[in-house]
């Protein structure tokens, strides 16, 4: 197996490249953001319990993630590899993503950081809002959103770069460009199926 993060902060282009990626490289795509997404559209008690937090730009308490993202791999064990999308964003989920694989006798082989500047987010979320009808891409939730960002998710990446795993990677440059710089990376473990 290979499993891949794909880190980065809010608008930072992580679900267009995990799509890119899954295809090239026949990989599973696990965003959290999605699974919460359906779950508050079924609305299931998870789902519902997840809105509150979502529409104010809140992270989802950690056991809440930890448990859906425990059955989804569970669900996927013929799969080539992973690739975690907005997954983790704490320490905490960090850690607890390092155990789940390793029951399954694997583990997160490279980590790459979408590196955008500020106010590229900020106006690419905004411009997003404007077609996506996601209720949470509202200036004051991007804002929020961003917030916990610093706050929580960034250390992951110090984590990552203690084990040695983190690549960090220009996310300004148009997507075929910077999908070029990923799949460079992504190479040197792994060889595209397309
Ligand atoms: P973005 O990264 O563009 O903010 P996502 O679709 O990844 O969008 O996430 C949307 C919202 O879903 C987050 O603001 C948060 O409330 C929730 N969420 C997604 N993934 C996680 C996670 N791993 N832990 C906690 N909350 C999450």
């Amino acid at each position: 197996m290979f499993n891949l993060v794909l880190f980065g902060p809010p608008g930072s282009g992580k679900g267009t490249q995990s799509e890119n990626i899954v295809k090239t490289y026949d990989l599973r795509h696990i965003s959290t953001g999605d699974l919460l997404r359906d779950e508050v559209s079924r609305n299931t008690a998870l789902g519902v319990e997840a809105k509150k937090y979502m529409n104010q730009g809140m992270l989802v308490p950690d056991e809440v993630v930890i448990g859906m993202i425990s059955s989804k791999i569970d669900g996927s064990a013929d799969a080539r590899g992973f690739v975690f999308d907005g997954f983790p964003r704490t320490r905490t989920q960090a850690e607890a993503l390092d155990k789940l694989l390793e029951f399954k006798n694997t583990e997160i082989h490279l980590v790459l950081s979408l590196e955008v500047p500020e106010n590229d987010l900020i106006a690419r979320l905004v411009n997003r809002g404007v077609t996506s009808g996601r209720s949470d891409d509202t200036e004051e939730v991007i804002t929020a959103r961003i917030k916990e960002y610093h706050l929580k998710t960034e250390p992951v990446a110090r984590y990552y770069n203690e084990h040695g795993k983190l690549e960090r990677i220009a996310g300004h440059l148009p997507v075929a460009e910077t999908f070029k710089t990923l799949a460079k990376n992504i190479n040197k473990y792994l060889l595209p199926v397309t």
